[in-house]
């Protein structure tokens, strides 16, 4: 299956980039162009519900993004297909970082439902215990893929903020409860990302890559659709797109198992 498209990639605007010199919507095109990356979704972290106040990380990372992006995208001329959208937060089920309005002004929105490691604004499980974690994860999951504006859930299912966990709380989630939690992102139309994030690298040992592909394909067996990104933060992750292979070769994905967006 060709790899031809980056559902989740942040540029500068994000206040987590680390490289915010390079890391500019005109270099990470130009890369894209180099890798022959088809169609690149810029994701930058989002705030805009005026009825929930965020934690100051979130504060100036409001709808002005999205105008800013756009202002810098009128300069660049390129053959790459380009989709504006942003990276959503679940801050507990049914409370989110943008409203269903906004979300109709962009091309896509991708939501993350286990932003645990932001502490100071994220509702937390009980414990680290794979029984509370699982239970946590499983409840913010079926709350983001039945939102209504969800494009693909991202990172699905990582214990963000407890990666030690994350084997073990995966191992705690039955088969069935998997197939009905993904059956509701299916009912709905939302799809599953696969992220470079699931392959274990050197400074991320801390699980087997069997942990997320034995989700995958429960994923795969409800019916969902997939998109493929790297979560780039920096030109060196946006390089590891490539790897996907490894995931899409093991659960055996065809272009119709893609997102219909996405295909070419
Ligand atoms: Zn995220
Ligand atoms: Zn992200």
């Amino acid at each position: 299956m060709k790899i031809d498209h980056d559902l989740h990639v942040h540029t500068y605007l994000s206040a987590c980039c680390s490289d915010k010199q390079t890391h500019t919507p005109k270099n990470i095109i130009a890369l894209a162009e180099e890798m022959n990356v088809k169609t690149i979704g810029f994701s930058d972290h989002v705030w805009q519900n005026p009825y929930y106040q965020p934690n100051d990380w979130y504060k100036p990372q409001d709808e002005s993004q999205i105008l800013r992006l756009r202002e810098i995208l009128k300069t660049i001329d390129t053959p790459t297909r380009i989709l504006i959208g942003c990276e959503a937060d679940t801050v507990k089920p049914g409370t989110f970082s943008i409203t269903p309005k906004f979300a109709e002004t962009l091309d896509f929105v991708i939501l993350s439902c286990n932003h645990f490691h932001i502490k100071d604004l994220v509702e937390q499980p009980e414990s680290d215990s794979p029984k509370h974690l699982s239970k946590h994860i499983l409840k913010f999951f079926r709350s983001g893929a039945s939102c209504g504006f969800a494009t693909a859930i991202v990172h699905p299912f990582m214990t963000l903020g407890y990666m030690h966990a994350f084997d073990k709380t995966i191992e705690s989630i039955s088969d069935a409860e998997f197939l009905d939690a993904f059956g509701l992102a299916h009912d709905n139309g939302v799809a599953i990302e696969i992220t470079t994030g699931f392959i274990p690298n050197k400074a991320n040992r801390q699980f087997s890559i069997e942990t997320p592909i034995r989700y995958l394909s429960l994923a795969k067996q409800a019916g969902c659709k997939f998109t493929l990104a790297t979560d780039a933060h920096t030109p060196e992750a946006q390089r590891r797109l490539p790897e996907l292979q490894t995931i899409t070769d093991a659960l055996e994905l065809k272009e119709s198992d893609i997102h219909p967006m996405l295909r070419m």
